[in-house]
């Protein structure tokens, strides 16, 4: 203790240093909030001025000359000053901690009052400069406590307490680490305090908060790296892992549990642009929200629920709840605030769900298998939920496969055209036919169902329309050389191309490069344009027109708006899909002879396609649709089968 009120002048120096660097590095780092930064500035430099003061009042203290007077007296003042001055920023420090990313909307009243006991205490400094009522100095220049002393001492000491007692009470908003260092903190200058009152002559209080200052510091730092690991590993919206954050709860868990045990489920809301829509896009964030927070609730401790951004889930359940949880998940109640009404939203999702069965899988492959078990449920099964199964696995595969030969058999002409006939049952002629493509790849046939999806995923699928029609074009030029009149032959073109800004003169220079007269090339678009607005199809069919080329609006009838397509766009041909055909129902029956009714009367024709029974050529025929095309005539046909029916003309 002597050692230390000997060098108590050195350990005040070496602290204000301290000190003053600190306060320094926090004026240079970024703090997660700029009122938590202000105030570990206000804290270092108060510091460090508050030490500096009572180096000055320490040596001035007894010094009888003029500059000593008013130098001990400054410096005291500045001593009682700044030490309110940090019970200050510190108090500002708590209530940045507290308030902080909205955890409270206000400070606590109690903290409010920390503000004003405080201001009294800088009140009563001030007083005392005149007064002496809480310092005063005797005839030698040596400072002595004046009468109200104690109650400056105790205002600081409630402060301090009150300070603790908030750290205490909003615990759950401060990190567990920040939390017990704040109260360390809190009851160091407290005991200081107290102490300061029997030992008048060892600075044991400054020393303290010097002291409290730096690991001030030091546990903001901690503070700052703990946010940032948190807002690393975790979603902004809903507080949950984000995918960082999920993939380490998983490493977590595997450490504990037998990951076998498990299934993870992707969940993709479904409908999410059409809620966005309807309710705005903050009640969309809303909504993602509490469908989030709402299946989190369904979860067991050893169980994760994380966001992986957007309307996409992940989940990882243990297998003895999946189906409890799979069966929460197909109508989950989501309660939105219209004005004053509550609409209580059910929200649906598409699943991917994977199984773990290896227990040495690599984490982030359990989320991304998941990923592509939605995926397939979404784009290729259309359905609302699948597990990624062995044979999913080697479809996918497959059409990985393709996916990567069909640059070359483009580039090497491996597609062809078949051709399916159309016959006019009033005559039993062929009155047409539709060119489909087929890809002999290793000596075999492969249908579209297997490459036309994949070319869809990009824009080859235009590419292979363009080459189907140059192909079709040239077999017209060869047969019209030969002598065989051709019917017109109709050609497929994806809804894809529709984005193209030229496409019926890209068309129409193709046919007119092969010197094919427009009559015998009809272009066939199907119905589903959800990638494009109509006004784009109805550019598109209006200009094919002007070029003197006839168009079918494909698949008729499976589409959303039907009926509204018709009332915008004057198709040539209707081409009923196969589903029409297929009546089964007496009302079916009803909507099928009505559509051609329709037909007729905006003068378009109409064909059935997908007609293998001859009950439905009857059917067909007494609701006056004459043009069939389907099985029950023929399939799609080699160029030279074609011929041969082209030459023969009449079916049986
Ligand atoms: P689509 O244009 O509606 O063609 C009719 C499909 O129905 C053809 O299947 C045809 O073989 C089949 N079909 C015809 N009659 C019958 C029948 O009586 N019963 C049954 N069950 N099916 C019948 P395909 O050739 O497999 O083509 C499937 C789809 O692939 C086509 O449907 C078309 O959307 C697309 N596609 C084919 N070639 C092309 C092409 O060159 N370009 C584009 N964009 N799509 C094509
Ligand atoms: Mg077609
Ligand atoms: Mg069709």
């Amino acid at each position: 203790m002597e050692i230390l009120i000997q060098n108590q002048n050195d350990i005040l120096k070496i602290l204000a240093a301290v000190c003053l660097v600190l306060g320094c590095f926090s004026l240079i780092i970024r703090y997660r909030s700029r009122s938590m930064k202000y105030s570990l500035v206000g804290i270092e430099f108060g510091a460090a001025a508050l030490l500096i003061a009572d180096l000055f009042a320490n040596k001035y203290n007894g010094d009888a000359s003029v500059f000593g007077f008013y130098a001990v007296r400054t410096a005291c003042f500045l001593f009682y000053f700044l030490m309110n001055f940090e019970i200050l920023a510190f108090n500002y420090y708590i209530i940045c901690l507290i308030t902080g990313r909205g955890k409270l909307k206000e400070p606590p009243k109690s903290l409010k009052v920390c503000f004003v006991l405080v201001l009294t205490d800088i009140v009563l400094v001030v007083i005392s400069q005149f007064t002496g009522l809480c310092y005063t100095f005797n005839a030698s220049n040596s400072y002595q406590r004046g009468p109200l002393f104690l109650i400056f001492f105790v205002l600081s000491a409630v402060a301090f307490v009150l300070q603790m007692i908030n750290v205490i009470k909003y615990r759950k908003y401060i990190n567990s680490s920040i939390r017990s260092a704040l109260i360390v903190f809190t009851i160091m200058p407290l005991i200081a305090a107290v102490l300061r009152i029997f030992m008048s002559d060892f600075s044991v209080l400054n020393i303290s908060i010097a002291l409290t200052a730096i690991f001030q510091y030091i546990v903001s730092l901690v503070d700052q790296n703990n946010v940032l690991m948190k807002s690393v590993n975790t979603d902004a919206l809903t507080g949950l892992p984000n995918q960082y954050g999920f993939i380490a709860e998983i490493e977590k868990l595997r450490d504990q549990h037998d990951i076998r045990n498990y299934n993870t489920y992707y969940i993709d809301i479904a409908r999410m642009g059409q809620f966005n829509k309807r309710y705005g896009s903050e009640n969309g964030d809303l909504i993602i929200k509490k469908f989030g927070l709402s299946i989190a609730s369904q979860l067991e401790k050893d169980e994760v629920c994380g966001r992986l951004g957007g309307n996409f889930f992940i989940t990882f359940v243990n297998k003895e709840n999946a189906e409890k949880f799979l069966d929460y998940l197909k109508d989950v109640p989501v309660d939105l605030k219209i004005g004053d009404e509550i609409e209580t939203i059910y929200v649906t999702s598409v699943i991917g769900g994977y199984e773990i069965t290896d227990k040495h899988i690599v984490t982030e492959h359990v989320v991304g298998n998941a990923a592509l078990a939605a995926n397939i449920a979404k784009n290729m099964m259309k359905k609302p939920f699948a597990y990624l199964t062995k044979e999913i696995m080697e479809k996918l595969n497959e059409s990985r496969q393709l996916e990567e030969r069909i640059p070359v058999a483009l580039k090497n002409g491996e597609f062809l055209p078949y051709y399916q006939p159309k016959v006019d049952i009033d005559n039993m002629e062929l009155c047409g036919a539709e060119a489909l493509a087929r890809w002999e790849y290793d000596n075999a046939l492969v249908p579209p169902a297997k490459f036309i999806p994949v070319m869809e995923k990009d824009d080859s699928i235009c590419r292979l329309d363009f080459y189907i029609l140059d192909r079709v074009c040239k077999d017209i030029v060869e047969w019209i050389d030969k002598g065989i009149e051709p019917p017109c032959i109709s050609v497929n073109f994806s809804r894809r191309n529709l984005g193209n800004p030229v496409l019926a003169e890209e068309i129409y220079n193709v046919i007119a490069g092969n010197n094919v007269p427009g009559k015998y090339i009809q272009v066939e678009i199907t119905e589903t344009i959800d990638e494009y607005p109509l006004s784009y199809l109805k550019g598109v069919v209006e200009a094919l027109q002007r070029y003197g080329l006839t168009v079918a609006i494909d698949d008729f009838g499976t589409g959303s708006s039907s009926i509204n397509l018709l009332r915008e766009i004057s198709f040539d041909v209707l081409k009923i899909d196969r589903q029409f055909i297929e009546c089964r129902s007496e009302k079916e029956k009803k909507l099928l002879e009505h559509i051609i009714d329709i037909a007729h009367d905006i003068d378009s024709h109409v064909i059935a396609e997908g007609v293998e029974q001859m009950d439905q050529i009857k059917m067909l025929k007494d609701y006056g649709c004459s043009q069939i095309q389907g099985y029950v005539f023929d399939k799609p046909l080699r160029k030279s089968e074609f011929e041969e029916r082209m030459n023969r003309k009449k079916y049986g």
